[in-house]
């Protein structure tokens, strides 16, 4: 097979693999937990730029000296941003190529960066993408919510009114929805979540993904709370919460009055696999639903997750 390319046309990935161009900007993703996740090709552009911007130099400089990657940080925050990013796209223009990171994940989605690559593209400075870790599409990869159309609306306001009436918009969102939240407020956040948006609204939640202590859950707004109340260890670390649809709740629903009869007969797996081809409801939602049924009537026997 042949591949022709017009002169014009600029390099495909694979011929700027190894090479770090002069004058671009790398906007490179890193670990959000486990260093294995530092992809090679990211290894070998932060080792080969000039310089790298970082959202904080000494987190970033253990990872770096983790890779034996020795190059000339400077911090580019929320609060220097919009200052240093014209000065850098002038040190890109004259020639010198920049990788920009945050502390953990892809640069730009909840972390600091929009400004430096705005005035990059701005001043028609190459940028480049070198893809990895993103603990949003990580959730939702695992979450069993529908992942066709989605929305990421980063972190919940902090204050509980705005954070309840933030609910209610994304409550009528007819995609599935992810935010970010802390370990601060993660249980009050949940507490909103199903006051605002009904008990029996299907959610997920991913913590400490990547890292030793990974969690996740999917069923509903109600099963999700006390799935976090009973073990305090599921307050702690880093929190990825996914809000299925309203038009979800009808299936689940429906979902549930089927798995109620089937448990009659079956064990919580074989029940929630029957009922979500029965009904459409998601089969992880519905399996979490017949793990507390089952355990509500005493019999807790199954034999493994569906899938
Ligand atoms: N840029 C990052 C990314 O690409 O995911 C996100 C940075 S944002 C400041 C940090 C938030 O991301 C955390 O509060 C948490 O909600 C989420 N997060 C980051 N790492 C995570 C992990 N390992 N497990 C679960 N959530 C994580």
């Amino acid at each position: 097979m042949t591949t022709e390319r017009s002169a014009a046309a600029p390099a495909p990935p694979e011929d700027v693999d190894h090479t770090v161009v002069a004058g671009a900007l790398y906007v490179v993703a890193t670990p959000i937990g486990n260093l294995g996740d530092l992809s090679p090709r990211a290894c070998r552009i932060l080792a080969g730029v000039d310089r790298i911007a970082a959202e904080d130099t000494r987190t970033s400089g253990l990872l770096l000296a983790h890779f034996g990657i020795q190059r000339p940080l400077v911090a580019l925050h929320e609060h220097n941003e919009d200052r240093i990013a014209a000065e850098l796209v002038r040190q890109l223009q004259a020639g010198q190529s920049l990788a920009l990171i945050s502390d953990a994940g892809t640069p730009l989605i909840s972390d600091p960066g929009f400004a430096l690559v705005r005035a990059a593209r701005a001043a028609g400075v190459p940028a480049y993408a070198v893809p990895g870790p993103c603990a949003a599409v990580a959730a939702l990869s695992v979450s069993g919510l529908p992942s066709d159309a989605f929305l990421f609306a980063g972190f919940l306001p902090p204050k509980q009114a705005a954070r309840r009436a933030k609910l209610e918009q994304l409550g009528r969102e007819p995609r599935t929805v992810i935010v970010y939240e802390s370990s601060h407020r993660i249980a009050d956040t949940l507490a909103d979540l199903a006051a605002v948006l009904g008990p029996q609204r299907p959610v997920a939640l991913s913590r400490e993904l990547s890292k030793r202590f990974e969690e996740s859950y999917s069923g509903t707004a109600a099963g999700l709370q006390a799935w976090q109340a009973a073990d305090a260890n599921r307050g702690r670390g880093e929190f990825v919460l996914l809000i299925g649809s309203a038009g979800q709740t009808a299936d689940l629903a429906e979902g549930e009055r089927v798995l109620r009869l089937l448990l009659r007969e079956l064990p919580p797996s074989g029940a929630a696999r029957l009922a979500a081809e029965i009904t459409g409801a998601p089969r992880k939602a519905l399996y979490a639903v017949a793990l507390r049924l089952a355990g509500e009537n005493g019999e807790n026997k199954d034999n493994g997750d569906p899938d």
